[in-house]
């Protein structure tokens, strides 16, 4: 089965950024693991793991970054927040819902719920963090790793960004301008 590169995260350019929030419905049918119209018939409870914030007259999705030095899992008490298979993970049985890690999240990128349907002669409410998991990787048609968020953009504005790729990108297209720039200067010199 394809893995998720390490240190992969979604980014979303705000360029192209519509508003449309189709990536945060598609994010909670995702988790919903359903369609919009079981959802709505059976009253689930949807829950984008992005939140589409507009900024002046810009819009920008904005979710977890998978932090390296998470500050979300240093935070947490019960110890739910792990780095594993190469992203940060919230275990929910051990989440108490305390709300600790929305606090310290830069990015805002963790709310925490109330779980439906809980057991009713509990004290208190029982509540869960949760936050981008990139779907746990999803795998397109074509082999390729996506997340429900990406697929569903109808400007290609949210990517599932491979830091590693990204960096060879750049240094390729700099590469690129800088042979370039050499050969004209030579072709100038000759
Ligand atoms: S990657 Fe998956 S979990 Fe993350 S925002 Fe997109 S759809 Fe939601
Ligand atoms: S939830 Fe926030 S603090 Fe935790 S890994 Fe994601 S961006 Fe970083």
């Amino acid at each position: 089965m394809a893995k998720i590169k390490e240190n992969s995260f979604i980014y979303a350019d705000p360029q192209k950024c519509l508003g449309c929030k189709n990536c945060g419905l598609a994010c909670a049918l995702a988790h919903a693991g359903c369609d919009l119209q079981t959802a709505v018939a059976g009253k689930r409870q949807l829950q984008p793991r992005n939140s589409v914030v507009k900024a002046g007259d810009m819009f920008m999705p904005i979710q977890c970054r998978q932090c390296e030095d998470a500050p979300c899992a240093q935070a947490c008490p019960t110890g739910a927040i792990r780095q594993e298979d190469g992203l940060v993970k919230i275990n929910e049985q051990n989440c108490v819902g305390c709300k600790v890690c929305s606090m310290v999240c830069p990015f805002g990128a963790i709310v925490v719920t109330p779980v439906p349907n809980a057991e009713p002669n509990r004290k208190t409410k029982r509540g869960k963090a949760l936050k981008c998991d990139l779907c746990f990787s999803s795998v397109r048609k074509d082999g390729q790793l996506t997340c429900a968020c990406v697929e569903a953009c109808p400007t290609q504005a949210v990517m599932l960004v491979d830091p590693e790729g990204y960096r060879t990108k750049i240094l390729e297209a700099r590469a690129k301008e800088l042979a370039k720039a050499h050969s004209v200067a030579k072709q100038k010199r000759a």
